[in-house]
């Protein structure tokens, strides 16, 4: 059981919140990404959490069957979502429908920090094949976005 109320601490941090990798180092492609987990209560059905990424940092490109719903909470970043890629600011929501390519970017200069709001149960993430990529590189502004430019 979680703690019934938990300060923030400065640098978006949270007292007693675990400052975690993203991800398990390989098992996925990432960049300069941390992942806090600040609601995961089986009862809620959901989880809160919050992924920041250093200057240049990106998180996996993935689908799956699960939605996020996210909320912009600190820097700005690029979010590509299908074959669309837009620009995100603090206070932005974006939902990230089921089985969508969805990946985030950090803009050069400034961390980057969202809050991921996702089911409790889900499904485990995929990640493109050669020719998924390629085909998502065939939209100029998503190859774009890929290459970080
Ligand atoms: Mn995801």
């Amino acid at each position: 059981m979680t703690e019934p109320a938990i300060r923030a601490c400065s640098g978006f941090r949270w007292q007693g919140v675990e400052h975690r990798p993203y991800k398990e180092e390989g098992s996925a492609p990432f960049h300069a990404i941390s992942r806090q987990v600040l609601f995961e209560e089986p009862a809620l059905g959901c989880e809160l959490r919050y992924f920041e990424m250093d200057s240049g940092g990106y998180s996996t490109l993935e689908r799956h069957e699960h939605m996020h719903g996210v909320m912009i909470f600190r820097g700005h970043g690029h979010c590509l979502l299908g074959t669309t890629v837009r620009a995100v600011q603090p206070g932005d929501l974006v939902t990230i429908p089921a089985w969508t390519w969805h990946q985030f970017r950090a803009t050069a200069g400034e961390p980057f920090g969202f809050l991921c709001m996702v089911n409790h149960q889900r499904d485990r993430p995929q990640l493109p094949t050669a020719a998924e990529q390629a085909e998502l590189r065939r939209v100029p502004e998503v190859a774009a976005f890929l290459d970080g430019r």
